[in-house]
């Protein structure tokens, strides 16, 4: 007989029920603390850019100062603007796979051409960067959404770019397999330590923000990457050594 409170350690369905609510509890007050987290940590991203914009741009009135000054204060605005941005579009994107309405796409297309045009786009950078690329590519037709995967290759070039010393090397795989297709990031250059790499996947997750903190980011890309994949039906692999450098393999099941 019930009498008015649901005691979790009772052995009848009175204390499954109660057991079931207390797991629904958690689990809502567990999903109330992240939203919190995550608005947080948003609000706090968004504020230092801003910060310095509006700081750039009171000095910009000074109407005496020098032609020098000027332009490396509007610079400093222009990069603020840029992350942003770059932070506007990421969070767009994982706020649309989260709330995910219809099923992802599945159009046929070339992964080894995809592959090689996000590379095309970021030349520059390889160039600038004085960068080793070694790419070997297996001809893949892969079915999935392509705008998404998209995303997931120049998350992981731009990372591998940006977290290693210049003229480093970068080799860019892809494996044909009978079940699926692999698709690795390599590099030689400031690696994980074993004990950051759990919290890789986590939103806003940066490794020691002294050591990154000269390294534009967001700590949103392996994030998107991470989902992405999932969607697919695929999984991430991460084998890092510090000083040494770091592989991403990205496992994609074949339809
Ligand atoms: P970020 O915008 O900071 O690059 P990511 O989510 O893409 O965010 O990556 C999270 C963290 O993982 C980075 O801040 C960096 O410390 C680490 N990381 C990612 N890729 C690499 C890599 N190829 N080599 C070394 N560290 C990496």
């Amino acid at each position: 007989q019930f009498n008015g409170t649901l005691d979790i350690h009772r052995r009848d369905e009175i204390g499954q029920l109660a057991k079931s609510f207390q797991r629904m509890t958690e689990k809502l007050s567990e999903n109330d603390r992240m939203r919190k987290e995550f608005i947080s940590d948003v609000s706090h991203d968004f504020q230092s850019p801003l910060l310095n914009i509006k700081g750039y741009a009171n000095l910009l009135m000074d109407s005496g100062l020098p032609e020098q000054e000027r332009k490396s204060y509007a610079k400093v605005i222009q990069s603020e603007t840029e992350r942003l941005s770059s932070l506007t579009k990421q969070l767009l994107l994982l706020t649309s796979l989260d709330q995910l309405e219809s099923p992802l796409k599945q159009v046929n297309f070339r992964l080894d051409e995809q592959i090689k045009e996000v590379v095309r786009k970021q030349r520059w950078l390889l160039e600038e960067k004085q960068m080793a690329l070694v790419m070997e590519l297996d001809e893949v037709a892969m079915t999935g959404d392509p705008a998404f995967l998209e995303k997931v290759w120049e998350n992981l070039l731009s990372n591998a770019l940006k977290y290693t010393e210049t003229g480093g090397e970068i080799d860019i795989r892809l494996l044909d397999g009978t079940v699926d297709v692999k698709i690795i990031f390599q590099d030689n250059g400031a690696g994980i330590a074993k004990e950051n790499l759990s919290r890789l996947f986590d939103r806003f997750y940066r490794v020691d923000h002294s050591r990154t903190q000269e390294v534009e980011g967001t700590g949103l890309g392996l994030s998107i990457v991470h989902q992405v994949v999932k969607l697919h039906g695929g999984s991430v692999e991460i084998a890092s050594e510090v000083g040494v450098g770091t592989t991403f393999t990205v496992i994609l099941p074949k339809l």
